[in-house]
């Protein structure tokens, strides 16, 4: 099959595809769905109507979730072996890339947590991926140490979305001091100033996320949909001891980055008409730019574009080489957003 052959090529770039159901408005409405998922033939189908003629589009991905799946099937069949190969020394990414409005945040993040501290049952990947991660740990018994970040990227401007409460000014937009990206001249980079945070236990993680991820819905309400278009990158990096056969010390590190994309329509759009979206500032440098690199890391085409955004500089030592990545793309299966999810299926489909 196809993804076999990328195997032997030694990219790790897998796509899946989840179609979320249509909400309670579209269903009371009647909302038409024009989208159709086949998750044992790993296809999903568009239908179209153009000029009275009906045209169905087919789609293959490595897998699909279909709109009645649930948090923990996805997690499970397509997270789960990641979140393994980050406890092996690899370095991680789990994206989710669709328009605004179809699941991506509650894919990643899912909700929130109950009073007693239980996840509930729609908790997301991000969760999810921290109990597995401490859950094995613990179970090996296992030295290690653990630090996260989190951090939002708008406008190509990065902003800490653990920064202490002061340095947080989003009402006042001038006051706002972007974080530099540095280059460590090892070919890697660094962002200056960005708090670490140590962890360990999977309570505290669970604190930052949400800590984190409150900030951004406040930015969001105070700088009108801000979260449409920026990304937030969620890195987890993992050190854990382990002893050779001969019994010399060895330290394992992995990393894994969750990454939930700005609306895909802020590239589609800005596509058909660039030359006023460029002025507007509308074009997403970063969104666009990933997918020329995973294309370039998929084609082998040589040149991979890495410095031309600051979202695949960021991710560069995880992206490509001996690296992991998943695509979640993410559709609505309504007639009304058939436009925006043709072009995620398209954006989606070149990266397989
Ligand atoms: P995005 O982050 O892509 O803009 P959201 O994650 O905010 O989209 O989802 C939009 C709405 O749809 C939210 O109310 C969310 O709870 C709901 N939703 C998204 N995906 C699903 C799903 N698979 N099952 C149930 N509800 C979903
Ligand atoms: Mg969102």
């Amino acid at each position: 099959s196809n993804s076999s052959s990328k195997q032997d090529k030694g990219v790790n770039v897998q796509v899946i595809l989840r179609c979320r159901p249509l909400s309670e408005d579209e269903t009371r409405i009647h909302t038409p769905v024009v989208i159709s998922c086949n998750e044992s033939r790993r296809e999903v189908c568009a239908v179209q109507n153009i000029a009275n003629k009906q045209i169905d589009r087919t789609f293959l991905f490595d897998k699909i979730f279909g709109p009645s799946s649930q948090q923990k099937e996805l997690f499970d069949l397509a997270v789960s072996p990641i979140v393994n190969e980050v406890l092996e020394g690899y370095n991680c990414t789990i994206f989710a890339y669709g328009q605004t409005g179809t699941g991506k945040t509650y894919t990643m993040e899912g909700g929130a947590r109950k009073k007693n501290g239980e996840f509930p049952s729609d908790a997301g990947v991000i969760p999810r991926s921290v109990k597995q991660i401490f859950d094995i740990l613990e179970a090996q018994n296992a030295e290690y140490s653990m630090k996260v970040t989190f951090l939002e990227l708008y406008n190509e401007e990065i902003t800490d979305l653990l920064a202490p409460e002061e340095t947080m000014k989003f009402v006042d937009d001038k006051s706002k001091k972007p974080i530099a990206l540095m280059e460590d001249g090892k070919g890697g980079v660094f962002v200056r100033g960005l708090e670490e945070e140590i962890v360990t236990t999977a309570n505290e993680i669970y604190k930052i996320l949400e800590k984190g991820s409150a900030k951004r819905r406040t930015a969001e309400t105070l700088l009108n949909k801000q979260s449409s278009r920026s990304h937030s990158i969620f890195s987890i990096t993992i050190h854990i001891k382990e002893c050779t056969p001969e019994g010399e010390e060895m330290i394992k590190c992995g990393k894994l980055n969750l990454v939930d994309l700005a609306g895909s329509e802020n590239i589609s759009r800005s596509g058909a008409r660039e030359g006023r979206a460029r002025e507007a500032g509308e074009i997403n440098k970063s969104l666009l730019t990933l997918g020329r690199v995973i294309n370039a890391l998929v084609e082998h085409s040589g040149h991979v574009p890495y410095r031309d955004s600051k979202l695949t500089r960021l991710l560069r030592d995880s992206l490509g080489g001996k690296t992991k990545t998943c695509i979640i793309a993410t559709i609505s299966p309504s007639i009304h957003c058939l436009e925006e999810t043709l072009s995620t299926l398209d954006y989606a489909h070149r990266a397989k």
